[in-house]
């Protein structure tokens, strides 16, 4: 009942209020319980309006961005949707809510386990994979939509080649050191592509093939 309330508190003040008023999205984002996706610790936190600790130095994102991004990925049911970035397992329970298939992936172990143990004890059927994302899912692909939830530092092309004709890629993109930008990449009909800017972000370094080396982890403490 607590975390009922500050659900819907957090849905009308963090992302209603912010200018998002999908109706779909935000009947999804009013369901899913997020304090089932952060750390005992931080349960009491969980309807704060910013990011939090998940371990292994990660963060579950702030809810309004896990609206913004969601919201650009345009999802319908029955979308063929990749995550690279499983993390806390939260956003995937959002796409998962909005009727996408989801496979999600996440280089971090003991997140991914963590992140699929609670993904089922909430009642969510997604597929946690456990590996380097940044290439995507090659025997997955196509997908209607690929969402990256840590920061490249470029559009990885491999992820553009998955998408199906009139795919969605949103991604942050760190082009400068220290400035991120959310970007939005839509494959049309005849094979083009079509690139916007949604918002400045901040988010946890792609570590991967098509990523950040190792040592830009560590950079970033
Ligand atoms: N979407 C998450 C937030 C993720 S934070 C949520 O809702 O909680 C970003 C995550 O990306 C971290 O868990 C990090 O370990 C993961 N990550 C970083 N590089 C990756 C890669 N190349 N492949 C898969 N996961 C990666």
């Amino acid at each position: 009942m607590e975390h009922e309330e500050a659900r819907d508190r957090m849905v009308r003040y963090q992302i209603q209020q912010r200018g998002i008023d999908d109706p779909r999205l935000l009947e999804a984002v009013g369901k899913v319980p997020r304090e089932a996706f952060v750390p005992r610790r931080y349960r009491k936190m969980a309807y704060r309006d910013g990011p939090l600790p998940i371990g292994r130095g990660q963060t579950i994102s702030q809810p309004y961005v896990v609206a913004l991004m969601t919201l650009a990925l345009q999802i319908e049911p029955g979308d063929k949707v990749l995550e690279v970035g499983t993390g806390s397992g939260y956003q995937a329970a959002v796409l998962a809510e909005l009727g996408a298939e989801v496979v999600s992936v996440e280089r971090h172990d003991g997140l991914a386990d963590k992140a699929r143990e609670a993904l089922e004890k909430v009642g969510y059927d997604v597929d946690v994979r456990r590996g380097d994302g940044s290439k995507g899912l090659e025997e997955e692909a196509p997908f209607d939509a690929i969402l990256v939830t840590a920061a490249a530092p470029t559009i990885p092309t491999t992820l553009l080649e998955q998408l199906r004709d009139g795919g969605r890629l949103v991604i942050p993109v760190e082009e400068t050191r220290g400035h991120q930008r959310l970007i939005r990449v839509t494959r049309n009909a005849d094979g083009s592509f079509e690139r916007s800017e949604l918002a400045q972000v901040a988010f946890v370094p792609l570590i991967g093939e098509e990523g950040w080396d190792d040592d830009r982890a560590s950079w970033w403490g």
